[in-house]
């Protein structure tokens, strides 16, 4: 079979190729406003041209590739998924298709000619296009019956007209192909440009067709290349990019304010508390919005949309992305959404664990909720005297009757003595004050002293300052974390084991940025390594029965640990997993301060009890006390037993004395 030669049976197609030149610049000059618009956020995360070499450590090679490139999020959904990656592998294979064809006109690079034409050129190409083409049809077809995360609280439009003309363009290919194959020999290997020349097109009218088609085919080609950057295909540059220099570890990462400037009298600019405006939120929050895909995944997921609360964080993304294209960076942004809503964030992380293109949600939240409580002074009334309680008393449980020493009561607790004892155990401000945790507390002492660990408590602990901080005063957290950094620095603390996954994320995350830096354990990892050393002596005639396990988002989503509390659980009792667990676990509904909320619409921990019970557990184990209170208190909606319990608590019942050698 002879080789195709280019232009055959074409006058004047140099043209399109000319054509080409301004199509590209068209297309980097909607780069480049796409750029100008993200360059206007405040210069932290993402680098500029000029300083690319500095910010190059923000850069993540790895998400880029596979969250970016390879798209590994978004299989989570298989209809969509595998739509979206016909559409994408096979326009990377029909752009690599299009180049080879330029450089087979240009320099003669010999791709029409024996195994290669056959199976790249032929086979392969019809195959792209085939598969892009079913790809066009699945999200038009989706468009047209769109499911309620895509259409609330609103749809994006040009997809359609994006989608139409990419099917428009691989619809003229096809028939292009089999009307060159009609005038000609068919082709092995081109099974749908055969297909189009032997049953639709015939011999007759081939060439007429095939001339009109290549015009149409190339205009529409270029104009969709073109049209990319100004339509919502623009996500296949800037969600790759997103993904790369999106932080790859778990959890939210809202670091530490830095107030020193408030302090400094030749300070030039004091730093914003929170925002409320769009200069006062980053390169990287701006590629954020520019890179949503309003999906609606995040939505989804949300415990907070999920029972009728007026929080969508696909709506503060798209609210966001619009703003950034017709809002000066002084006006006030804010005010587009409620302060109910900006409250309703539990920070359950469920929302980034979901988002295909890595954006940052919660964060966004969170700048707006600091700005309510630092520079507006709005805060829920419930959660204002927490706020209050924390500052008075350094902790929020305001109206306790307990105090401070009242969980530990006739139990002889080991108190933390400088040069002697190896661990703190550290108790937080729940397990000390709310009656449901104490016995937390009091298990986990037990089970500390029967491995025979080097343990001691604090007399007087407080707050990590965690509450403060997530209700969004970064103030009260920075002064409580450099309390306790003093404190532990003075008894020269350096291993503290936590039964709070806020405190354990608090210790981990923030303090190291304040000066504190410690090893620090939670309690499951910690029972899991005593287990697993043989320090613990479990009852193994006792069986827990069926236990299901509620994973908090402080300690599954927010730092990785998945696989320790199961397996301490699957010692005494049958594992048994509720439909929505690890990294798609559904919160109790007490994060992000939400523990002193008054709740509207559906409460989140009767959803998540119901969803426990639907196990068929005996127990529902937890392994943080706010999750613990949250899911007691849940519980209670569907039945009078008492369901919710520690993971210590749990071993604890199972804990033998190790007999004496
Ligand atoms: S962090 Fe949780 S509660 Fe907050 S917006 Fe995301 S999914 Fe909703
Ligand atoms: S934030 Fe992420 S998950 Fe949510 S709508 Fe945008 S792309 Fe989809």
């Amino acid at each position: 079979m002879a080789a195709r030669i280019p232009y055959w049976n074409i006058n004047y197609g140099v043209i399109i190729d000319l054509l080409a030149i301004p199509v590209i610049l068209i297309f980097l000059y909607g780069l480049y406003l796409q750029w100008q618009g993200i360059k206007k956020g405040r210069l932290r995360v993402i680098p500029s041209i000029t300083s690319m070499f500095q910010g190059i450590g923000t850069f993540h090679p790895a998400a880029f590739f596979v969250k970016g490139i390879l798209n590994a999020k978004i299989y989570r959904r298989p209809a969509s998924g595998i739509a979206h990656g016909c559409l994408f592998w096979g326009m990377v294979t029909l752009f690599v298709g299009t180049n080879l064809v330029i450089l087979n006109i240009v320099f003669g690079l010999p791709v029409f000619n024996g195994a290669f034409n056959r199976w790249f050129m032929a086979f392969l190409l019809d195959l792209a296009g085939l598969l892009v083409l079913i790809g066009v049809v699945f999200f038009l077809l989706r468009r047209l019956f769109m499911p309620e995360r895509l259409k609330m609280p609103e749809a994006r439009k040009g997809f359609v007209l994006v989608g139409s003309l990419l099917g428009f363009v691989i619809i003229t290919g096809f028939v292009m192909e089999g009307a060159r194959l009609s005038a000609g020999n068919l082709e092995t290997g081109a099974f749908v440009g055969n297909f189009f020349a032997s049953s639709i097109i015939g011999k007759a009218n081939a060439l007429q067709i095939h001339t009109m088609t290549w015009w149409v085919h190339g205009l529409l080609a270029l104009f969709f290349i073109a049209y990319i950057p100004f339509s919502p295909l623009v996500h296949i540059i800037l969600a790759p990019v997103n993904c790369g220099f999106a932080d790859p570890s778990p959890g939210v990462k809202m670091g530490v304010m830095d107030f020193s400037a408030f302090d400094d009298e030749d300070a030039e600019e004091l730093p914003a508390l929170g925002a409320d405006k769009l200069s006062d939120f980053t390169r990287k929050r701006f590629l954020d919005f520019s890179s949503c895909l309003w999906c609606g995944r995040c939505q989804e997921v949300c415990p907070a949309h999920n029972t009728e609360k007026p929080l969508s964080p696909k709506g503060v993304i798209v609210t966001m992305a619009q703003k950034l294209n017709n809002t000066e960076m002084d006006e006030t942004v804010i005010d587009s959404m409620s302060m109910e809503a900006i409250f309703n964030c539990t920070t359950c992380a469920a929302c980034m664990e979901v988002c295909p293109v890595s954006i940052n949600q919660p964060k966004t939240i969170m700048r707006f909720r600091q700005n309510l409580v630092m520079e507006q002074g709005q805060i829920p009334e419930l959660m204002g005297k927490a706020v209050s309680s924390l500052e008075q008393r350094s902790h929020p449980f305001f109206g306790t009757p307990s105090g401070a020493a009242e969980w530990r009561k006739d139990l002889e607790v080991p108190v933390f003595e400088p040069g002697k004892t190896q661990y703190l155990l550290w108790i937080g401000c729940s397990i000390t004050y709310e009656q449901r945790a104490w016995n937390i507390g009091r298990a986990m002492v037990n089970i500390l002293q029967k491995a025979n660990v080097s343990f001691g408590i604090l007399e007087d602990s407080r707050c990590t300052g965690d509450p403060a901080k997530q209700m969004g005063n970064e103030f009260l957290f920075a002064e409580i974390a450099q309390q306790n950094i003093e404190d532990f620095s003075s008894l020269g603390i350096q291993k503290i084991i936590t039964m709070c996954p806020h405190c354990y994320n608090s210790f981990t995350r923030h303090y190291p940025k304040l000066g504190g830096e410690y090893e620090v354990i939670p309690h499951a990892a910690f029972i899991k390594m005593l287990i697993d050393e043989g320090k613990l002596n479990l009852d193994t005639k006792k069986t827990g029965g069926r236990i299901t396990y509620h994973d908090p988002c402080y300690l599954g989503r927010r730092n990785g640990l998945y696989e320790d509390p199961r397996k301490v659980i699957s010692c005494v009792g049958n594992l048994v997993e509720m439909s929505r667990n690890k990294n798609e676990s559904f919160c109790c509904g007490g994060g992000g301060g939400n523990y002193w909320a008054e709740e509207t619409g559906t409460r989140i921990n009767q959803e998540r009890a119901r969803e426990a019970l639907d196990t068929n557990a005996d127990t529902i184990a937890v392994a943080c006390p706010f999750c613990l209170l949250m899911l007691t208190d849940g519980v209670k909606k569907y039945t009078e037993d008492t369901r919710a319990f520690d993971i210590a608590e749990i071993v604890d019942k199972f804990l033998k004395d190790i007999p004496e050698t």
